[in-house]
């Protein structure tokens, strides 16, 4: 595991009000920093998460932001949480529209990320079963996404 804050330093400007640690370089399009070591694309609010609280500590979870940027790598803000609590979060933020999970079984390219992001097999609240209820698609939804057969433009 590489320390995360010592090896990127360069690419994470401190010093807003706010407090956040803003990442600076290699966002992805929904404003997620991320990383590309070995092929694979981290998000590094992730990395930052587990920098603090140890190699492993967010899997199977939703890293959330309580400062709600999520270009911000400061670990004081943040938390883990579900993939219930993350889209409440954007609700009560007014980000999401109201009904829109409830309503439609289309996903958006950020739900897509999160739900790579989350998916853990064989987790009761991150397995595809779980994903589908959540996010009111199918779990053949779920898997085809999971397989990139689907959503192979998201990265
Ligand atoms: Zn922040």
């Amino acid at each position: 595991m590489i320390d995360f804050f010592s090896r990127y330093e360069s690419r994470i400007e401190v010093g807003a009000p706010s407090g956040c640690w803003l990442w600076s370089a290699g966002a992805m399009p929904d404003g997620y920093g991320c990383v590309r070591p070995n092929g694979r694309t981290l998000l590094t609010h992730r990395l930052a998460y587990e920098a603090r609280h140890g190699v492993g500590a967010a899997s199977g979870h939703l890293v959330r932001h309580r400062c709600d940027t999520p270009a911000c790598v400061n670990p004081d803000h943040l938390v883990i949480g579900t993939p219930a609590q993350n889209s409440r979060d954007a609700v009560d933020r007014g980000r999401m529209a109201r009904g829109e999970k409830v309503a439609g079984s289309r996903l958006t390219e950020t739900d897509v990320r999160a739900i790579r992001a989350a998916y853990v097999p064989h987790s009761k609240h991150a397995n595809q079963r779980a994903l589908a209820r959540h996010y009111g698609v199918d779990q053949g939804t779920i898997m085809q996404l999971l397989l990139r057969k689907t959503w192979r433009h998201v990265v």
